[in-house]
């Protein structure tokens, strides 16, 4: 490890404590930034498949021009008139269907998700909440306790409630499609009951439409219909967590729900929806949000501040200017054939999924027991990371690689990965 590294490690752990989590064995000194590429403080240049943040490129001139605009104009808190705020809203609400065509802006994911629970609760008047047990809705005291792998000292609240998530390629049951769904809908149906002998009523599901965080399950449309009845019929209102499929990385549809064919009352938003200015949100209906706004007065200093709504507004614009969601489509078909292609020569490719420019493969050990070659893909993380590729790992056993490059990734990019993964994979031994 270069000695820069290290003096930055060391100062991250003086100035910003403990445990602070950083990517790669090796973390990477980043000072520069540009469409696909990133360069490290050595000059190395890397290809970037996993930053969910940057979803136009890497300091698109668009959103930069923007944002310096706008600071150079005016900034100050929400709680003047601007139309900025207006003008984003309108644009972003535009992109669901009826009745979600109202918005809280905020600064960040979790506080997106924080409302949303507050808003389930204004609707319902419960508190009882389900979620899935290998998922990540962020870091509020409320949201922090929907983290089942990061387990909040004390325990979790007697109203917090969890099921399985789905898992395409080891389905719950033993078989897939519509069984599968219907299994996932009974374990919900089993929580509500849970909860309501806890003495607690349901307020809400709260899922991610694509399970992102578990390793996005290739799920047929209408699979989570039943699980979304027993959650109705309970009284409570179903929440979408958008914050890392939506804005048209899935390709085909330019919101994980509506690729799944679901109509949330709630859309939590957050990560890409400004390029990297910090900027969130809630959608939802009019009488939801009048719900909420009636039982708890909130504001937020500076969620949709004018020069967060002009960073968002130019990055929405962008993605339907610039044709990303169909550049996503495209080469996101690309590079699956390509992983499949690998996984012809790779018996350690158990399963390649995904959606767009979201997707990955899914490593074993041998194919015929699906037993997680977990130890063996975090290696290939870390290899592709010296060989100039950042790509990452996630899903319930650690073992699926995720790529999620920002949306201008083209077939040659796609190259680049694949050539670069064939190699790692002959070269990295495969061991449990
Ligand atoms: N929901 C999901 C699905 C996420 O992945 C994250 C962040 N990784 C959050 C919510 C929280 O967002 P933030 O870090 O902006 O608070």
């Amino acid at each position: 490890m270069i000695s820069d590294t290290q003096t930055l490690l060391e100062r991250r752990a003086k100035l910003l404590g403990p445990n602070v989590s950083t990517f790669y064995e090796e973390p990477v000194h980043l000072v520069k930034g540009e469409g696909v590429w990133l360069w490290d403080a050595q000059g190395r240049r890397y290809l970037d498949c996993y930053n969910n943040v940057p979803h136009v490129g890497h300091c698109h001139a668009r959103v930069v021009e923007a944002i310096a605009a706008q600071a150079a104009t005016l900034n100050t808190h929400t709680r003047y008139l601007h139309e900025g705020i207006l003008d984003y809203v309108e644009a972003l609400t535009d992109t669901f269907a009826a009745p979600l065509d109202t918005a809280i802006l905020t600064c960040t994911g979790s506080e997106a998700n924080d409302i949303a629970l507050r808003m389930a609760q204004a609707v319902t008047g419960e508190m009882g909440v389900i979620a899935t047990d290998h998922t990540y809705h962020g870091n509020t005291m409320a949201v922090s306790q929907l983290s089942r792998t990061n387990p909040p000292p004390g325990g979790y609240w007697d109203h917090m409630a969890f099921v399985a998530a789905p898992d395409s390629y080891r389905p719950l049951g033993g078989d897939d499609g519509m069984a599968h769904a219907q299994a996932f809908a009974n374990a919900v149906q089993e929580q509500i009951d849970a909860l309501a002998a806890r003495g607690h009523g349901l307020s809400c599901l709260i899922i991610c439409p694509y399970f992102a965080n578990e390793g996005f399950p290739t799920l047929e449309e209408g699979w989570l219909a039943p699980a979304i009845d027993a959650v109705r019929k309970a009284g409570g209102i179903v929440i979408a967590d958008e914050v890392q499929p939506g804005f048209g990385r899935l390709g085909t549809h330019f919101w994980g729900h509506q690729k799944a064919v679901i109509t949330p009352d709630v859309v939590t938003l957050g990560k890409p929806m400004a390029n990297g200015h910090p900027v969130g949100g809630v959608v939802t209906s009019p009488e939801i949000m009048a719900a909420f706004r009636t039982s708890f007065r909130y504001f937020n200093t500076f969620g949709g501040n004018p020069v967060s709504a002009a960073a968002a507004l130019a990055t929405l614009r962008v993605v339907q200017e610039e044709g990303l969601m169909e550049n996503a489509r495209e080469v996101g078909e690309y590079a699956r054939d390509g992983l499949r292609d690998l996984a012809g020569r790779h018996e350690c490719i158990g399963d390649v999924r995904g959606s767009g420019l979201f997707f990955g493969a899914e490593m074993v050990l041998d194919r015929d027991s699906k037993a997680p070659a977990t130890a063996f893909t975090k290696r290939v993380a870390n290899e592709m990371r010296q060989e100039g590729v950042l790509l990452n790992f996630l899903g319930i056993h650690y073992n699926a690689l995720k790529i999620r490059p920002p949306m201008p990734f083209s077939r040659e990019n796609a190259d680049q990965l694949l050539t670069t993964l064939g190699r790692v994979l002959s070269r990295v031994p495969l061991e449990p």
